[in-house]
């Protein structure tokens, strides 16, 4: 396993539309990808990472659960949400921001496990939001660009510390 270099905002990779895997067996390369990306994502202490996060353009993504588990995501796609929920939430590649994004308070999504197979999951809260953060990702979508209110300097000192 490698630590991979997650790339920040500026990067042109950050803004394109990530390719699906597709289905069937997954390629070693894909494998390997998704073993690197949950070291990265540990090693970095993050919510989640999306492939375009470390300059690959494929619709993958991790997401730490609240049981702090990292789920492996494959061409995910939201199937269902409900509720509303607005909190802060910040990103790797965008250091030193955070922004109040209005999010679904629970959202489920359907995607390809490591073992070529679709399944669905369910996430509220923290999770819900990591879900759509990540996915968001691989339409070359940031947090700061819909959010409802980046944190001035003064703030990220009151609650990011
Ligand atoms: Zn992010």
């Amino acid at each position: 396993m490698a630590l991979l270099n997650i790339v920040k905002m500026g990067d042109n990779t950050l803004r394109k539309i990530c390719r699906p895997v597709g289905s069937g067996k997954l390629t070693e390369r894909t494998l390997r990808l998704l073993d690197d990306m949950r070291e990265t994502l540990i090693d970095a202490d993050g919510c989640g990472l999306a492939a375009p996060q470390v300059g690959v353009l494929r619709r993958i993504v991790l997401v730490l659960n609240e049981k702090e588990e990292i789920l492996e995501l494959i061409d995910p796609v939201i199937v269902d949400s409900e509720g509303e929920q607005e909190e802060i939430e910040g990103c790797l590649s965008v250091p030193g921001k955070w922004a109040y994004t209005r999010r679904p308070m629970k959202v489920t999504v359907e995607a390809t496990n490591r073992n070529g197979e679709r399944f669905t999951v369910t996430g509220e809260g923290l999770t819900a939001r990591a879900f759509c953060h990540e996915i968001d990702h691989l339409d070359g979508k940031l947090f700061i660009d819909e959010a409802v209110h980046i944190l001035t300097d003064e703030e990220v000192k009151k609650y990011i510390g």
